[in-house]
């Protein structure tokens, strides 16, 4: 099986699942634009330097294709904007490409920033969302909404099997301490006693599921006959504010709140409705909050 972006945060611990369900051979294609090789510490996968944007070539039989390929911290593809959009769209297609002369299962990983900053909560794989396709945030939404278009086009016109699943915010060990996501930076920031940064009143909300629990969902859906997309996150749902003081308590530090400006675009509410997982998956988190803390919090530790 292949891991498209197989360097990066999730897709690293996706590799790792693999070898642990017993794949024959796992390999990740990464030009480690947000990635890094030494989240490859298990020496049995495999790496190919290759950017997604060119086509794929691969040495023989290729079961499973995961394109996980993408900036995904607005922090990342507000520098990288013309490769995000590149790599949502031409990526996509090289991949669906790859999985089509494999004969392969292709996941694409989306994104809850379909739902753009939804009207409505929680977010249900129905609901249509409400992107701003000319705002900061665009050049990662719509490359993502253009990716669910056409892996739903490779589906029905050319019978490519394909899977669709929506991530919502996902933390853990390997995120990139520097990536400006609010994990990595309020950690960081409670480890070294800085202050909070709180974008905004700090009363917007978001939804953190551990990495362990997205992977495995990943994996479910994959080797799940389901084609249309399924959302896949943790619905307990906190404000920033609330998530500073959890993050607080949990590493046993950190300063004052120091509100900074709220970016434009930030969603104010994200809560997915997991409702589609659980009963066609037989999928939910398992790992509550002041656990995935905790190891994420052992981990920032190594490199902080
Ligand atoms: P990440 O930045 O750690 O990983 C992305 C990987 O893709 C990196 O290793 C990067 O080098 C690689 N990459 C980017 N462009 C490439 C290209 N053109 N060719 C080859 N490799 C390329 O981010 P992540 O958090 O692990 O996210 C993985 C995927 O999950 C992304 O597609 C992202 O949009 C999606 N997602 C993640 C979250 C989350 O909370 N982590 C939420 C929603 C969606
Ligand atoms: N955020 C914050 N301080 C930070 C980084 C982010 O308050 O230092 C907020 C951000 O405004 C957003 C939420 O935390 O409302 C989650 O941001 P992140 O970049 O992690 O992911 P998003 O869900 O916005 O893609």
């Amino acid at each position: 099986m292949v891991v498209l972006g197989g360097a990066g945060f999730l897709g690293s611990h996706l590799c790792e699942r693999c070898l642990a369900d017993g794949a024959a051979s796992v390999l990740a294609v990464d030009n480690l634009c947000t990635g890094s090789r030494k989240n490859l510490v298990d020496s049995r996968i495999g790496f190919l330097l290759h950017d997604i944007c060119s086509p794929i070539t691969i040495e023989g039989p290729v079961d499973y294709v995961f394109n996980l390929a993408s900036p995904a911290s607005p922090f990342d593809y507000d520098r990288l904007w013309l490769e995000t959009m590149r790599v949502g769209s031409l990526g996509t297609q090289n991949a669906l490409d790859l999985a089509r002369s494999k004969k392969a299962r292709m996941l694409q990983a989306s994104t809850s920033e379909i739902y753009g900053d939804p009207s409505i909560s929680p977010q249900p794989e129905t609901y249509l969302g409400n992107v701003n396709s000319v705002g900061p945030r665009a050049v990662y939404d719509e490359a993502k909404r253009y990716g669910e278009a056409l892996v739903t086009a490779y589906r029905d016109r050319l019978g490519v099997q394909t899977r669709m699943v929506r991530i919502f915010n996902t933390y853990g060990p390997r995120m990139r301490l520097d990536d400006g996501r609010v994990v990595p930076a309020f950690v960081a920031q409670a480890l070294r006693g800085e202050d909070f940064t709180v974008f905004g009143d700090g009363k917007q909300t978001r939804s953190f599921c551990y990495v362990d629990d997205e992977v495995d969902g990943l994996v479910r859906l994959m080797l799940s006959d389901i084609s249309d997309p399924v959302n896949i996150g943790n619905p307990v749902e906190m404000t920033m504010l609330q998530f500073a003081e959890a993050v607080r308590k949990a590493a046993g530090g950190g300063g004052k709140i120091a509100f900074k400006p709220l970016p434009k675009d930030d969603p104010k509410q994200r809560k997915p409705d997991i409702t589609r997982a659980k009963e066609l998956l037989g999928w939910e988190p398992r790992v509550p909050l002041d656990q995935g803390l905790a190891k994420t919090i052992a981990y920032f530790r190594t490199v902080v």
